[in-house]
């Protein structure tokens, strides 16, 4: 007796069973998660997998997208402990980890979050030798450089988060402040995603008009508009945030879709994420800060010079010297 499959379906040929465009998510709490269903709303995937250690938590992520399978694209979301299940990922994000406490900064997670890079990374990269890792948890500079040197895979195939969120608030910001929609205020951050992150504001623009030009004591103390306290607000927002819901989960998710995209769209779109600097800026040591770096297939394929004034040198050296003091002394 057939089945009611076999009497309404006839099998042609037998399906390729490998993802051309597999993520895989590591960590699914708050980020994770924003990270995934933004991935899935732009339809970036054709296979989205997620591993974690709270193995409840995980199925019933994982069941929860299934069952919105409905209203996008992706045919595959599976999950797992295992890391077996992440086989074949052309790109993993990582997300896992220990978040702040309210009042606590980034850096002061670094040794816990860095023992669980180590619980990660060798068994990501045996499944996934191709794929290129884009790092989210906190502190995010430093984890990049540990996950660079735990996975041995190329600097340009392991890229952090960084500024591309602190860079999105800034531009909104700067949009608030003109009435004008952040797609059209152009404005960097670089350097350490956190408290030591430095404003560009010699290149904040909007339509190639470039502020300083307008008023050039823009971004000082002497700016009788105080925009300095725009990069004030940007560097205390992920505080105020998480003391009033906990976490910060949309806009990071948002914005590693956004790098997801230029990634496997194979974009080559310009983004501030953190990448290998030694060598720029007469920065001697292995360090991974943001800077305006271009994004495709291939992970970071370029950098773009930046003609850095001597007081935004200054800060961004001064930005790696913070990093470094905590990264020589890290055992792992
Ligand atoms: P969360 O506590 O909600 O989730 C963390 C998840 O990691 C949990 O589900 C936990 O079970 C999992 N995990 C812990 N150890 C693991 C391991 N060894 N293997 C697999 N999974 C493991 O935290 P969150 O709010 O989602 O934040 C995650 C990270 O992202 C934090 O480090 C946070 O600081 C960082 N973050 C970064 C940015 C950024 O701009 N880069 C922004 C927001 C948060």
């Amino acid at each position: 007796m057939s089945t009611v499959k076999e009497q309404l379906i006839e099998n042609l040929v037998e399906d390729d069973e490998i993802s051309q465009r597999k993520i895989t998510i590591v960590g699914t709490g708050a980020v994770g998660m924003a990270c995934a269903i933004c991935i899935l709303l732009k339809d970036l995937t054709d296979e989205l997998t997620l591993v974690d250690i709270a193995t409840d938590r995980l199925k019933g992520e994982m069941m929860d997208l299934q069952h919105g399978s409905l209203f996008f694209n992706t045919s595959k979301i599976t999950s797992g402990k295992d890391y077996s299940v992440s086989e074949n990922s052309k790109l993993v994000i990582v997300a896992a980890g220990a978040r702040q406490q309210e009042g606590e900064s980034r850096l002061s997670l670094v040794q816990r979050n860095v023992n669980i890079m180590k619980s990660i990374i060798p068994s990501l990269v045996h499944h996934s030798p191709d794929c290129k890792i884009l790092i989210v948890s906190n502190p995010v500079d430093i984890l990049t450089y540990v996950v660079w040197k735990l996975s041995g895979l190329p600097p340009t195939r392991v890229i952090g988060s960084g500024c591309n969120l602190d860079s999105a608030r800034f531009r909104y910001l700067i949009g608030e402040k003109l009435g004008v929609h952040p797609t059209s205020c152009h404005g960097w951050i670089i350097g350490e995603h956190g408290d030591s992150s430095v404003p560009l504001w010699s290149g904040v623009n909007v339509a190639g008009v470039a502020l300083k030009t307008l008023d050039p004591e823009l971004g000082t103390d002497s700016d009788k508009d105080q925009w300095k306290n725009i990069h004030k607000q940007v560097v205390e927002s992920a505080y105020e945030i998480i003391k009033l819901k906990g976490y910060t989960s949309w806009a990071i998710g948002l914005s590693v879709a956004d790098l997801v995209g230029s990634i496997l769209k194979n974009l080559r779109r310009v983004h501030p994420v953190s990448t290998m600097v030694k060598g720029l800026y007469g920065i001697k040591e292995e360090i991974f800060l943001s800077i305006p770096c271009i994004l495709g297939q291939n992970g970071v394929s370029d950098i773009v010079k930046l003609n850095l004034n001597s007081v935004e040198e200054a800060l961004f050296k001064k930005s790696a010297n913070t990093l470094w003091n905590i990264q020589k002394d890290l055992v792992f």
